[in-house]
């Protein structure tokens, strides 16, 4: 079976030709998937009807169950959970800010990088999504709100770089002009630092955001956090943010969840500083989510406050995240998570 979400659109092209059909066909069907977000072959009402059975025997036509939608009563968040083809479900989240509506999609089934704060590595990986899985987790959440999602985060379950063929395309096709068309500016890929595929992100042309999870000033904290830093080393992944930058351009965001302790004192500041000063980029700082299978805990707002000013202090650019969709709660992973635990005892 062709799975046709995840075509692009000279790769459609080329199998309607292959099956003996007008190229123009090919962007009447990429329009009713990716900028009409019909649910079926039968709503592509200006194909014939012989022409629509042909393409349900040959081809999978990725659309994503929503099993459950849970929303904010404080700000208007809502975090989803979508059933795949085979089974698997995954989470996305919706936030609605001033400056529009951002989307956190999944690009894994689980993930296997580890990270010892985070839920969504617990069960380890499944699968990868393919790029349509990706998109469509997108425009499902567009069609329930019936608004324009302009800004697009890969921050939830899974590793994109650990998945990068998809993840390129998903971004290609996200951002094509026969599709939903949205700004590379405003999409951030998240990284915990496989360094090769950073600097083969940096060559590919495009001008998204680059996040790296830090998340420590140094290595060994940082190991201790993170796997991965055990096969990539801290200077590494830096410097890889460095060549990002000089490749597009882009202002490179850290990403540092503080967990209280661990790598949140003067000395981690400071050392921060040290890592990263000279680098045009922005530091996000994330209060730990507590997760119920670890024993992380927050740092205390004092203690935050104290962190960002130290930063501040020395000219680095410094966000707090807000904390959104509170009373819908749970860490990254968690929903999803909760979700199979139940499905498991029953
Ligand atoms: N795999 C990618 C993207 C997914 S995670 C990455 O590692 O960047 C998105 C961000 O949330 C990462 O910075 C991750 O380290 C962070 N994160 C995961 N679990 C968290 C938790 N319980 N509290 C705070 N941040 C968390």
């Amino acid at each position: 079976m062709i799975d046709i979400k995840s075509l692009t659109l000279p790769e459609l092209q080329e199998e309607m030709e292959k099956i003996g059909e007008k190229k123009f066909r090919a962007g009447q069907i990429y329009e009713w998937m990716h900028v009409k977000l019909v649910d079926s072959f039968d709503e592509m009402t200006n194909l014939s009807k012989s022409l629509r059975e042909k393409l349900a025997e040959t081809c999978e036509y990725t659309c994503l169950e929503n099993v459950q939608t849970l929303v904010s009563e404080l700000d208007g968040t809502r975090k989803y959970l979508f059933r795949l083809s085979d089974g698997y479900v995954v989470e996305s989240v919706l936030m609605r800010y001033q400056h529009g509506n951002s989307v956190c999609i999944s690009t894994q089934v689980g993930c296997r990088m580890g990270c010892r704060f985070c839920a969504s590595t617990i069960g380890g990986k499944a699968r990868d999504l393919t790029a349509g899985e990706m998109l469509d987790q997108i425009y499902r959440i567009q069609k329930d709100i019936g608004e324009r999602v302009s800004n697009l985060v890969m921050m939830g379950t899974g590793e994109p770089l650990d998945n990068y063929d998809n993840a390129v395309k998903f971004i290609r096709m996200l951002s094509d002009e026969h599709g939903l068309n949205i700004s590379q500016r405003n999409i951030t890929l998240s990284t915990c630092g496989i360094v090769p595929r950073m600097r083969q992100l940096a060559d590919e042309g495009f001008q998204i955001t680059l996040a790296l999870s830090l998340h420590a000033p140094n290595q060994e904290k940082r190991k201790a956090l993170l796997p991965i830093a055990g096969k990539y080393e801290i200077h590494e992944a830096v410097d890889a943010c460095r060549y990002y930058y000089e490749k597009t351009g882009r202002r490179i965001t850290f990403e540092y969840s503080l967990v209280g302790g661990q790598n949140d004192s003067k000395e981690d500041a400071k050392q921060l500083y040290e890592l990263i000063h000279g680098i045009n980029c922005h530091v996000n700082l994330i209060p730990v989510n507590p997760v119920k299978e670890r024993s992380y805990v927050q740092s205390e707002r004092k203690v935050i406050v104290e962190f960002k000013n130290k930063l501040e202090n020395c000219g680095i650019n410094v966000t707090i995240r807000r904390e959104m969709g509170r009373d819908i709660g749970g860490a990254c992973g968690q929903l999803r998570k909760s979700y199979m635990d139940k499905e498991k005892k029953e």
